[in-house]
């Protein structure tokens, strides 16, 4: 690797001064007009911003071929998904909270989006949610495209869900619930087609069944190679040690990397020691990124999740909250920390913000609030358009979706490879791979935001529209055509 830790003044991590950003950059005018929708109101105590997330990603997708200088016939290409797939299933519920629905046969709306295969099967996360929607899983499944792409596995990008609330079902119920899905899907899923994985409110537990029910409908119940359908299983299930917590490991090294780069501190080995962090949400993403920050030597000041906020300025033990976490479903009452209010915890001041809860969480609003230099986004698409444009007067740079919780997708693939390979990955090999693969593409994706002199999210949409753009010119409709699309 040829690129070098930029020297900060005296050679020391640069004060929160707000300098350290990127230029602003004028936003570019686009043909796509981001509308604003209703639904049911998630980050409730502050002033809200309902975005469409799919018209956030058509708007960054066609800034990145703006500034990539890509030729139109991509933006036809990847505008709009291969496949949308919106289906229902009905189940007898047995164990609800709301005792009136016990009995009573419930029909839930699903998704299914397969947006683009030309780098390899659709992949991409089921989640169960009272908010999925068919726009949703559009701009979650563009997402896996782009980061697939970015962070170099052989997938195209699909996402898809139950618009439910999780929490209110048993475990039996959720089970048939699954079932179901499966038995609806199960022509357009396989290993080398579309591969499923876990996102938010799914888990191993959940990813197991999946593989379940999918050998039992396609009555290849002995066959051994058919895991790669979905990742995230349990390791008995033929998941892979080290995927559960991946995605927020993926976040601490993207986010040490930065530091390294940008701030070039004393100790190159531990650029993260005696910094200062807060973590919004405190699921999968979230707590293990939250771990690995502490295991680094940064301090978690304040944390956000559904049942509250909660700061302590001495800091609070990430570990401990975590299996705290578990215990009573959330992090509120948490006795190392006292409550606050979520202005509180937006504004506590830190080194990095580690957004992992849900989309357009990183508005206007509370984007002004911040008091970071780093945004790392964990969650996808946690910021909205205006939130960015606040984050970029303010000097506060943003690792982006696509690249900060990639990490997920590339354990993701490693497990999908022993599946249908049949290669084995320690422990040890799993972190290390991780690790290598989330600082390489650092520093390629900071060579194109030097290169085009634009913020690190575009830079990153040109690194993976160039990685698909290089196979589009191998194939048919696009062959031959390779001087006019790059
Ligand atoms: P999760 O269900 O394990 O955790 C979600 C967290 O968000 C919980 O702590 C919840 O309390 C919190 N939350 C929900 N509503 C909130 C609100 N209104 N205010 C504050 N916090 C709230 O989900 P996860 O798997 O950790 O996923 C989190 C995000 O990361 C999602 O955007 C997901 O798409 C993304 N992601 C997940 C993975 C993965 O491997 N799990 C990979 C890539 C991206």
């Amino acid at each position: 690797m040829d690129r070098q830790p930029k020297s900060g003044e005296n050679g020391k991590p640069k004060k929160r001064s707000r300098q350290t950003g990127e230029t602003g950059q004028a936003t570019i005018a686009t043909s796509v007009h981001v509308k604003k929708r209703t639904q049911p109101k998630i980050f409730e105590q502050l002033p809200q911003e309902h975005i469409d997330i799919f018209d956030t990603n058509q708007v960054r997708f066609l800034q990145a071929v703006k500034y990539g200088n890509f030729h139109p016939d991509v933006v036809e290409h990847l505008f709009q998904p291969d496949k949308e797939l919106t289906f229902y299933v009905r189940v007898r519920i047995e164990d609800s909270k709301d005792p009136s629905e016990n009995g009573k046969v419930k029909t839930f709306q699903c998704h299914r989006i397969q947006h683009n295969r030309i780098l390899g099967p659709y992949k991409g996360g089921m989640r169960f949610h009272p908010i999925v929607d068919l726009a949703e899983c559009k701009a979650l499944a563009s997402a896996m495209t782009w980061k697939c792409a970015l962070i170099g596995v052989p997938f195209g990008g699909g996402k898809g869900g139950i618009r439910m609330d999780p929490h209110r079902y048993g475990k039996h119920d959720l089970y048939r619930i699954t079932g179901e899905l499966v038995r609806n899907i199960v022509g357009e899923i396989a290993p080398m087609q579309d591969s499923l994985a876990p996102d938010v409110n799914t888990n191993a537990e959940i990813m197991d069944w999946i593989f379940h029910f999918f050998r039992y409908y396609t009555r290849d119940r002995w066959q051994d190679n058919l895991g790669g359908v979905v990742t995230g299983k349990s390791v008995e299930c033929g998941g892979l040690a080290g995927r559960e917590p991946a995605t927020g490991r993926g976040v601490v090294h993207a986010v040490k990397e930065h530091f390294r780069y940008k701030y070039s501190p004393h100790d190159a080995v531990h650029p993260l020691r005696a910094t200062r962090f807060s973590v919004q949400g405190y699921g999968n993403v979230g707590s293990f990124a939250a771990m690995g920050m502490e295991e680094e030597g940064s301090k978690l000041i304040a944390v956000q999740d559904h049942t509250g906020c909660i700061i302590s300025e001495d800091g609070m033990d990430a570990h401990e909250l975590a299996a705290y976490s578990k215990e009573h479903r959330g992090v509120a009452g948490f006795p190392q920390a006292r409550a606050c209010s979520p202005e509180e915890f937006f504004s506590a001041e830190v080194d990095t913000f580690i957004a992992a809860a849900l989309e357009n969480a990183i508005t206007e609003v509370t984007a002004g609030l911040l008091n970071c230099r780093l945004l790392a986004e964990g969650a996808n698409y946690p910021t909205t358009p205006s939130g960015d444009v606040v984050l970029k007067k303010r000097g506060i740079d943003v690792l982006p979706d696509i690249y900060c919780n990639a990490g997920g997708v590339y354990v993701s693939y490693l497990e999908w490879d022993s599946n249908v390979k049949g290669n084995h990955y320690t422990i040890e090999q799993v972190y290390r791979h991780l690790r290598e693969q989330m600082k390489s593409r650092y520093y390629s994706l900071m060579d194109v935001h030097d290169e085009l002199k634009q913020d690190i999210r575009t830079a990153a949409m040109v690194v993976a529209l160039r990685r698909i753009v290089a196979r589009l010119v191998r194939e048919e409709p696009f062959r031959n055509l390779s001087a006019k699309l790059t």
